[in-house]
């Protein structure tokens, strides 16, 4: 009785939808309030260095005198304290993952008049 069962299962896998997605070509949408990367709209951003000082790993780098903003992806931790310090609302948490990247630290040029997300690399 046990190979039937056995069988019945073989049979009934084989006509099922997979239980797994196939990334990464079928990617799930992310859920709701999902940390995923920072996004900088260097526009809006004054040169504060408000981000900088809540940052609690360092991950920021404001220099004024340059008119950068630099975030080191691989010393955030997603805490989302920047987002809340940036009262120009140039900072805000995306859902959508980092993509893989070469360079540990992303730079970018103040008021460019642009939108950058510093974790994703350029298409
Ligand atoms: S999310 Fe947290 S760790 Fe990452 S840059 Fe912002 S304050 Fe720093
Ligand atoms: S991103 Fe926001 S908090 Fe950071 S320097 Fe720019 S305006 Fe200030």
């Amino acid at each position: 009785m046990a190979h039937l069962k056995l069988f019945g299962t073989i049979f009934g896998s084989t006509f099922k939808k997979p239980a797994t997605r196939l990334y990464p070509f079928e990617k799930r949408e992310a859920f709701a309030h999902t940390r995923g990367m920072i996004k900088f709209e260097n526009a809006k951003c004054n040169s504060c260095s408000l981000c900088q000082l809540k940052c609690p790993t360092g991950a920021i780098k404001v220099d004024r005198m340059a008119k950068t903003w630099a975030l080191d992806r691989l010393k955030c931790i997603l805490c989302g304290a920047c987002v809340l310090a940036c009262n120009k609302a140039a900072l805000s948490m995306v859902g959508e993952y980092a993509g893989l990247q070469v360079d540990k630290t992303v730079v970018v040029e103040i008021a460019t008049g642009g939108t950058a997300t510093p974790e994703k690399p350029a298409a």
